[in-house]
């Protein structure tokens, strides 16, 4: 993993990280939900299964564009990755549990396969490092004289094999069909963060993002249907690429909103408010997999379920950074 983060900065102990997923993730579909995530720093004590899945997938993806399309070293990253979360993902692919162990290697063997005669090759930096989940920070402004920090994780940074031009290639794993996913490109904060970002940090013309869909289905393997078919996957329907891109004008909007987000984070973490706002729409704490904070609102959070099912591991981009 890369680090990216301006030489001039230096972040002190005490300073304010923001990311995507709480500006416009949490905050935006429930602000209760960011209360208890980033200031009461409450996790589950058992992450959901679509999780392990969508992170060892993602690992299993950047092996790829680290190792030339070596489908074993993929694998293996998939297998590392779910071991390390001790997860609770069924093997089979036949359980009811859509999530399984053998589907996530049959999607990754498939994604290579469909995406194997692209023309993007992984940049890699002066001593050879992929620029594969990049860790960056930028910092946004100061708050009473301590630095907000945006920092993310950007997925694969590219070079167009035909153009020489840079591509930001941003993989999800999604539940909807990939051409509904496909609409998601823009508006989308988190596209225009991390190509800010890279030509922030590193100084280099983003030409376009490619949003990667790679879709979960719970298709049971059906000997009928040919190889893939027989393995749970439809190789042309269940992976899609979109391309767009972004002007100064853009990135400059997008900022605007970041600091107005960030902004409202902070004065919602001075206020006095001993709980915040809750969603005043039932469907936000179904969607992305269900809000892992449910329970505890469903017992106005009851001390005892709150023992029982969260620890409290606040989130500390920095030393992730240290293990790296
Ligand atoms: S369960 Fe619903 S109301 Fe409660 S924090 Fe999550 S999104 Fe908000």
């Amino acid at each position: 993993m890369i680090q990216l983060l301006k030489d001039s900065i230096i972040v002190p102990e005490e300073a304010i990280y923001v990311d995507n997923s709480l500006l416009f993730g949490a905050l935006s579909i429930c602000e209760e939900r960011a209360r208890l995530s980033r200031i009461l720093g409450l996790r589950a004590r058992v992450q959901g299964v679509a999780l392990d899945f969508g992170s060892a997938i993602h690992a299993g993806v950047a092996a790829l564009g680290n190792n030339n399309n070596n489908i074993e070293a993929a694998h293996l990253e998939f297998v590392k990755t779910l071991k390390a979360q001790n997860t609770l993902l069924p093997i089979d692919i036949m359980d009811q549990e859509k999530h399984s162990v053998e589907r996530g290697l049959n999607l990754i063997s498939a994604y290579q396969e469909r995406w194997k005669d692209d023309f993007y090759e992984t940049l890699r930096s002066s001593d050879g490092k992929p620029f594969t989940e990049v860790r960056f920070r930028i910092h946004l402004f100061d708050w009473d004289s301590v630095p907000v920090i945006l920092c993310g994780l950007i997925d694969r940074v590219a070079v167009s094999q035909i153009s020489r031009r840079i591509i930001n290639i941003e993989t999800k794993t999604t539940g909807t069909s990939v051409s509904q996913h496909a609409l998601q490109v823009r508006p989308n904060h988190q596209i225009s963060i991390y190509i800010y970002a890279i030509q922030e940090l590193l100084g280099l013309d983003v030409y376009e993002t490619v949003w990667d869909a790679i879709y979960k289905s719970n298709r049971k393997p059906d000997p009928k249907a040919g190889f893939w078919g027989s393995k749970g996957i439809d190789i042309q329907k269940d992976f899609l690429r979109t391309s767009t891109s972004r002007s100064p004008r853009d990135l400059n909007e997008c900022l605007f909103d970041v600091k107005e987000a960030a902004v409202k984070f902070l004065k919602l973490r001075d206020s006095s408010k001993e709980r915040w706002t809750r969603t005043s729409n039932p469907m936000a704490c179904h969607i992305y997999g269900g809000c892992a904070f449910q329970k505890l609102c469903a017992t106005n959070l009851d001390p005892a379920v709150l023992k029982s099912d969260f620890v409290v591991q606040h989130w500390k981009p920095w030393e992730e950074d240290e293990n790296v």
